[in-house]
């Protein structure tokens, strides 16, 4: 069975009309609560077949202190807060029988937690990686604090409000006819080839990030851009904007910095990667928007 692409299942219901002051104590005080715990950016899991990151809220007094919480919403009906605590918090669950901190990435590798969990920790863990990094006003420079339950900073001194941001990422397969253009940076496993990502900038659309990124990275132009799909990227906040690019050039130019090599694959080629059962090459995890984007084009 495939895996859907990871972070994109979120039921939580976000409730954001109700984010008022006493929104975070009163779940809190709430018994059926239930918590999400990060130490540092690792999430505290209750070990299982699966597990789950939902923990009773009495988990609280096992943390020494903890710095931020938010109120993310409900989860069927039952509260749930984001707390989070200092990184050495992870090592008071290092002999634990039934809690463990694990990262991110691995709880979705290894399906560690309910596929429905997995866009709650996204949010959780970007919202609260926001906290820790913007502790200060960025027009003035004083100390700011959590607003809006925690979906918001503000400053006393110069009344700015700071919400937390998102990084839009345009990741494409540019194809031309039976072919598509995969690249690999040197950062990748062996072997791996993967789509073309690249940051949107601002004042440019998703279609001209898709045509520049491809054209930087492989000197490949790109006519038609489609939309297909988008993935939270929780590292620390991004989104992941998936699209098919049509391209309307054939030689691949690559500077060897960015990409330290580029190809064309066929069909043939891809659909044997995604197996595991090409010789020379391997697709991108299934965990990945990239692994999707490319196993629905070689079914079209
Ligand atoms: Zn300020």
């Amino acid at each position: 069975m495939t895996r859907p692409i990871a972070y994109i299942t979120n039921p939580l219901v976000r409730h954001s009309a109700e984010r008022d002051p006493e929104a975070i104590a009163n779940a809190v005080a709430n018994p059926w609560t239930a918590m999400v715990v990060l130490a540092g950016d690792l999430p505290i899991l209750q070990t299982g077949e699966p597990g789950t990151s939902l923990l009773p809220a009495t988990i609280l007094g096992r943390l020494p202190d903890h710095q931020e919480q938010i109120f993310l919403g409900t989860l069927n009906d039952r509260p749930v807060v984001a707390t989070l605590a200092a990184p050495e918090a992870a090592e008071l669950f290092q002999d634990d029988p039934v809690l463990t901190a694990v990262d991110l990435r691995s709880i979705a590798v290894r399906g560690l937690v309910p596929e429905e969990e997995l866009g709650m920790l996204a949010m959780a863990k970007s919202l609260l990686d926001w906290h820790r990094r913007h502790r200060f006003c960025a027009n003035c420079g004083t100390p700011t604090q959590a607003a809006q339950a925690g979906f918001r900073r503000d400053c006393a001194n110069c009344s700015a409000q700071h919400f937390p941001r998102t990084d839009p990422v345009v990741i494409m397969l540019v194809t031309r006819g039976d072919r598509c253009l995969m690249g690999r940076q040197p950062r990748f496993p062996e072997k791996m080839y993967s789509c073309l990502a690249g940051f949107l900038e601002p004042g440019e659309t998703i279609e001209d990030a898709v045509r520049r990124e491809t054209f930087e990275e492989a000197g490949i132009r790109v006519g038609a851009v489609r939309y297909r799909a988008s993935q939270p990227w929780p590292f620390p906040s991004n989104v992941m904007i998936g699209c098919i690019g049509e391209a309307l050039t054939d030689d691949i130019a690559f500077d060897g910095e960015e990409l330290e090599d580029a190809r064309w694959f066929t069909k043939d080629d891809v659909r044997r990667m995604l197996e595991g059962s090409h010789e020379e090459f391997l697709a991108p995890a299934p965990i990945a928007i990239a692994n999707h984007l490319i196993r629905e084009w070689v079914k079209e």
